[in-house]
């Protein structure tokens, strides 16, 4: 039975692009992909394909370097903090969850001077912190385009004269965003783009080499990766290959604006269900609801066995809320149906039938 895949990440890709994947692991020009050198003709066409589309699918401009490097969004906090460090070796972030503080606490790692002007964990990242006074002495304003984990988005970002840094991982490539007003956008491919191994940096070229850190390891400095077009050591070769071809059929399918609509389709089919289901209640704040991850809570926590025996007998998986929400959370990302989210909407709609 085909599974509804609700998780987290890594994320549901379009079938076809696992079929691709799949021929060219037995065949990618009478090699396998896994076995290709990165050096050769065939995959270094491959990169070049892989970071042009980035810059296609969104829209990015000649003044910006796409890299794909390993270490998941997790490095990219280290590397952020690192390259966007110059003279007065502050930086404002704000603080609205699991990462974004794993991102305040890997640049204070390296010697920035964190100032979090703007924080929501007083109700447990449940909202996005607004009217914000924006530090304007700091080296980079850094933030979480949406929380994976506590199913918050920012639908207006920070305004700043300051360069803008932002860790997209769980919804880049879901709607239209204006890349020129970013410096550094870093994203972890395992949640739109890709299987888990690459991570995609979009840099602006001014960025690069104005460092003022001390500490700068060869594999940290984005110029390093960006001179030797991303290709500064071996590469996640097959993820970036996958990542290649999920971009294709994004833009064979009508890219990225066709993809928020859809987006939006899935999002408001499920919150209008938990906005009506008494069973049901979501947990972040309504007018900062994710449309990637959805958060909600039973209403009566001991129907709790028999609402997820109805889900799993439904096939669907990856619906249990992180450990620090609890309730459950619906991760739709890109390649996820709508159709798939009617099956965990008519589930809904049938328990509380059967409970009304
Ligand atoms: C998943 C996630 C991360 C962590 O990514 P890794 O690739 O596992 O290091 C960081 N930030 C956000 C927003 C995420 O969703």
């Amino acid at each position: 039975m085909k599974k509804h895949n609700f998780g987290a990440g890594p994320c549901i890709l379009p079938q076809d692009v696992f079929k691709k994947a799949s021929d060219a692991v037995l065949d990618f020009n009478g090699l396998s992909i896994l076995e290709v050198s990165h050096r050769s003709k065939d995959y270094e066409a491959v990169m070049h394909e892989a970071r042009e589309l980035v810059k296609k699918a969104l829209n990015i401009s000649d003044d910006y370097e796409v890299l794909y490097l390993q270490g998941g969004a997790t490095l990219g906090f280290t590397i952020a903090a690192l390259n966007m460090m110059r003279s007065t070796k502050k930086a404002g972030y704000i603080n609205t969850g699991t990462w974004a503080s794993g991102a305040i606490k890997e640049a204070k790692k390296v010697g920035v001077d964190v100032n979090v002007f703007g924080s929501s964990e007083d109700k447990n990242f449940s909202y996005i912190p607004k009217n914000l006074v924006v530090p304007t002495d700091a080296d980079y304003i850094h933030f979480t385009s949406n929380n994976t984990i506590f199913g918050t988005q920012f639908k207006e970002f920070p305004k700043t004269d300051l360069p803008l840094v932002c860790d997209m991982s769980s919804d880049i490539f879901s709607k239209e965003v204006n890349v020129s007003d970013f410096d550094l956008i870093y994203a972890g491919a395992q949640k739109n783009l890709g299987p888990a191994g690459a991570t995609l940096y979009i840099v602006k070229k001014d960025v690069l080499g104005k460092s003022t850190s001390a500490f700068m390891p060869s594999y940290l400095d984005l110029k390093q990766h960006a001179d030797k077009d991303s290709m500064y050591n071996t590469p996640p070769v097959f993820s970036v290959y996958v990542a290649m071809l999920n971009l294709q059929d994004l833009l064979a399918n009508g890219g990225v604006p066709k993809m928020a609509l859809k987006n939006q389709a899935k999002a408001k089919l499920i919150y209008s269900e938990i906005d009506s289901n008494p069973l049901f209640k979501g947990s972040a704040a309504v007018e900062d609801r994710s449309e990637m991850n959805v958060n909600f809570l039973l209403t009566n926590d001991a129907l709790k066995d028999e609402f997820d025996a109805a889900w799993k007998a439904a096939g669907i998986i990856g619906l249990n809320g992180h450990r620090s929400v609890g309730g459950y959370r619906a991760s739709m990302y890109n390649a996820l149906e709508l159709d798939s989210v009617q099956v965990l909407v008519d589930v809904m709609n049938d328990f509380s039938k059967k409970h009304g």
